[in-house]
């Protein structure tokens, strides 16, 4: 079987973009015994894409069309493959009320170009986008299957792992299972973690190695495809492994778990309790671990000390440590987290003081932040932080940070659970 890899966008051509898609999928076919043959990347030119469409038609039996399902009027890609194959777009209903919930969930109207998304071919198949609003299609005609994804590398690789494989392994009517394997990291960027597994990547024919930027954080997924999910895993082992011992210290949840479900985990299995004192995350750290179940055999309790007063008056800190070295400090953030864990008579404690912006503060910049940890019969550790990004981003960032060094408290030496 004989396939290709179509990108479209003139971002790619105007050398933007790093064509990243064609080796994603590519490599994706191997197990499956497709042979992918040509990778074409063309600009948002309608004439060209048909003529690349045109000659994919004529020699290969699956088509990759890759980009160009925006909303936008250069994202022309399942129009012209619409045109050249005389086939019909028609609204997807329920493509549409997912476009206007998700419009109205961050309260604004749908533009009208958006409506464009929710046209699908209408003897084909939708692949639902969990991270944005093209949905993935595929439409198959004089035996030759198109699947159109979407071009956001954080849409189409998701899409492609979780659906995209699923389908074509039924479409060549393989017996085998797709199997799985997620590994979510924190405190090591997506482009850091692939640098350091990038031989692994290259290197097994069977496994499919692909990292994920996530809001905060990165997700690697070992995906194989075997005659039983018994026999996966065994394909999977040796890359785990190798995985672990490289940058398994990075590694938090071998189950797709989240930092608050995993630090609470750990809390139950020491039987050790935590409070907090939180300024510039307002409480962030508190309320990510209370959406966990459970948690109130943990978590004690939490103060938001937001201005020196109440840092002094309710949690303790010293009016000299505030006039001193002021409340964004190394010093301040190990009083606040120390004196917690006297208050709350708690085994561990966090505490949290930064600038969150968008204007600095007692002439410190934006995105220092100083984490305090605190443990009963322990030096406290506190770690400065130098985060980028808006408010929302930097107090997401500064709370997941807390729990992130939490938990290597918390872990001694083990990798994961
Ligand atoms: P779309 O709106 O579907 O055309 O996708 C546009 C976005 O996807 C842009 O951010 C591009 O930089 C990115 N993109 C498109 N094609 C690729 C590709 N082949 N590899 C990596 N990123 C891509
Ligand atoms: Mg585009």
């Amino acid at each position: 079987m004989q396939a290709e890899v179509i990108t479209v966008g003139s971002e790619l051509m105007l050398g933007f973009t790093l064509n990243t898609h064609s080796q994603l999928i590519s490599r994706a076919c191997v197990p499956f015994g497709v042979e992918v043959t040509y990778h074409t990347s063309v600009g948002d030119h309608p004439d060209r894409l048909a003529e690349v469409i045109r000659t994919a038609h004529s020699r290969s039996q699956f088509v990759f069309l890759c980009g160009g399902l925006g909303p936008t009027l250069d994202d022309l890609t399942k129009e012209t493959l619409a045109e050249v194959l005389g086939e019909t777009l028609i609204e997807d209903k329920k493509w549409r009320l997912r476009l206007e919930a998700h419009f109205s969930k961050r309260k604004t109207s749908i533009p009208t170009n958006n409506y464009k998304q929710a046209l699908v071919f209408s003897s084909g198949i939708v692949f639902p986008n969990e991270k944005g609003t093209a949905p993935g299609l595929s439409v198959t005609k004089d035996g030759v299957t198109y699947i159109l994804l979407p071009g956001p590398p954080s849409e189409l690789k998701p899409m492609f792992e979780t659906q995209v494989l699923p389908f074509l392994n039924h479409v060549i009517q393989s017996k085998d299972v797709i199997y799985s394997h997620p590994m979510s990291f924190f405190g090591i960027g997506e482009s850091a973690l692939e640098e350091q597994i990038k031989d692994l990547i290259t290197s097994n024919d069977k496994l499919i190695l692909a990292t994920y930027a996530m809001d905060i954080g990165v997700t690697l997924r070992i995906t194989v495809k075997a005659p039983s999910n018994e026999l996966a895993r065994e394909l999977i082992e040796p890359v785990r492994r190798e995985i672990l011992s490289r940058v398994g210290k990075y590694c938090y949840s071998e189950k797709g778990d989240s930092l608050e479900k995993v630090v609470i985990r750990y809390l139950g299995l020491n039987k050790k309790s935590i409070s907090t004192a939180e300024s510039c995350t307002g409480g962030l750290v508190v309320h990510l671990l209370t959406t966990v179940s459970g948690a109130s055999e943990y978590v004690k309790g939490g103060f938001i000390p937001y201005t020196n007063e109440m840092k002094e008056n309710i949690v303790g800190v010293s009016l000299k440590t505030l006039d001193e070295y002021g409340a964004v400090s190394k010093e301040t953030a190990q009083q606040l987290a120390e004196q917690t864990l006297q208050k709350f008579r708690s085994d561990f404690s966090i505490s949290v003081t930064g600038v969150a912006g968008p204007t600095s503060s007692e002439g410190k910049p934006v995105g220092l932040v100083y984490i305090g940890i605190a443990q009963e019969g322990m030096s406290t550790d506190v770690y400065e932080l130098a985060l980028s990004g808006d408010r929302e981003r930097i107090q997401q960032s500064a709370a997941k940070h807390a729990l992130f060094f939490l938990l290597e408290r918390l872990k001694k030496g083990e990798t994961t659970i």
